[in-house]
């Protein structure tokens, strides 16, 4: 048996205009899941603002994953210094690192890896 979390989030549908990118993948893949969860390759499409709402990215992006630092010098690591739990890196982009509280809800598409790797622990 596996263990499931749900969250109280709205996933609203992807906005199709100039403002943000076609998403190439499978959109029927996308899923919620913790930050802390995504793996590298998993496709991170938006997060959720306090109400709980999707917040899609103008673009899309692979999960890269680096350990967080709350030293690190970005401009941005340090925003989340004094975040009470675990903190993930989800992709580092020219100096500068995508931090997210590890419990953070995320809507990403899974890698392909990823898929199989989920078929295979159900
Ligand atoms: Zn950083």
């Amino acid at each position: 048996m596996k263990c499931l979390q749900f969250f109280p989030v709205i996933v609203t549908r992807y906005p199709q205009d100039e403002d943000h990118a076609p998403i190439l993948e499978d959109e029927a893949q996308a899923r919620v899941c913790n930050a802390g969860e995504v793996c590298d390759g998993d496709l991170i499409l938006a997060s959720f603002d306090d109400n709980g709402r999707s917040d899609y990215f103008n673009d899309q992006y692979p999960a890269s994953g680096y350990a967080y630092n709350p030293t690190c010098i970005c401009g941005v690591c340090c925003h989340l210094a004094n975040h009470p739990g675990p903190v993930v890196v989800l992709a580092f982009w020219d100096g500068w690192c995508d931090p997210w509280p590890a419990d953070a809800p995320v809507l990403i598409i899974p890698s392909e890896e990823s898929r199989i790797q989920a078929k295979g622990s159900s």
